[in-house]
């Protein structure tokens, strides 16, 4: 039985909302409006995973799966000396692809798999999960064949976090306007319907708060301690 691995935020207060950091045999959603930190999350995320586990990381490799284009590896510098580390070694510890439509992605992870059974990864980032679904299944009816692909994704996800003890760390969009432009619903809800509901075991909400301050909200979880943890999202990377 595979134990599990806790890995740091960067934040004391998110990792003690967290249960001690995001947690691998399992998938974390991040949700939020633009600008709310996911991505720079994620940034950290790449770095804080390759720190030895005495340190709060997972001692291991880090894959990037990126559909919008806004993984910096310039981001990766300062957060890696931050965190007292070697930058250059870091970034080749993190394995990148841009994917650029909903079928790439999902080879991206047949692929990875196959990676992964050579070597120790630790997480794996897919930022968003869910951008090139809405862009691919636009159309009025397609809503149901694009919910059956996303399920096909998630599970895929959950069997590569089970069979090799990776954390996943996954970004969603917050639906502004599901009625298409008829009403304003809750801004909080996100994308992707029960299917991600269902995926992800762990769901943050993430919101601006004061300047660079940040607060994280577990969303929906019945098990899980309410309360609210607030960050920063610095040059060095997301902390208290
Ligand atoms: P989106 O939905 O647009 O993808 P996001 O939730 O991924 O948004 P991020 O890209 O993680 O948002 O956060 C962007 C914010 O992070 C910026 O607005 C800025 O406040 C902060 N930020 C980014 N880089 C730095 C930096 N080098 N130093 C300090 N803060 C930074
Ligand atoms: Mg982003």
């Amino acid at each position: 039985r595979k134990s599990v691995v806790r890995i740091t935020t960067g934040s004391q207060a998110l990792d003690e909302l967290l249960g001690g950091g995001i947690e691998t045999l399992c998938i974390t959603e991040a949700f939020g409006e633009f600008r709310s930190g996911k991505t720079q999350l994620a940034h950290t995320l790449c770095v804080s995973t390759q720190l030895p586990i005495h340190m709060h990381g997972g001692n291991g490799k880090v894959a990037y799966i990126d559909t919008e284009g806004t993984f910096r590896p310039e981001r990766i510098v300062p957060i890696a000396e931050r965190f007292g580390m070697d930058a250059n070694a870091v970034l080749d510890n993190i394995i990148y692809a841009r994917a650029y439509t909903y079928e790439h992605q999902y080879n991206l992870l047949l692929g990875l798999a196959a990676k992964m059974a050579e070597e120790p990864f630790k997480l794996l980032i897919v930022d968003s999960v869910i951008a090139l679904f809405r862009v691919d299944f636009s159309g009025r009816g397609e809503l149901a064949e694009r919910q059956q692909k996303l399920a096909q994704m998630l599970s895929r996800l959950t069997k590569i976090a089970e069979e090799f003890n990776v954390a996943v760390y996954i970004t969603n969009q917050v639906i502004a306007d599901p009625g298409g432009g008829m009403f304003i619903t809750d801004p909080k809800k996100p994308a992707g319907g029960h299917v991600l509901a269902h995926a992800a075991t762990i769901r943050l909400m993430l919101r601006k708060g004061k300047g660079e301050q940040r607060v994280c909200k577990i969303f929906d979880a019945a098990n899980l301690p309410e309360g609210e943890a607030v960050f920063q999202v610095t040059s060095g990377g997301i902390m208290d």
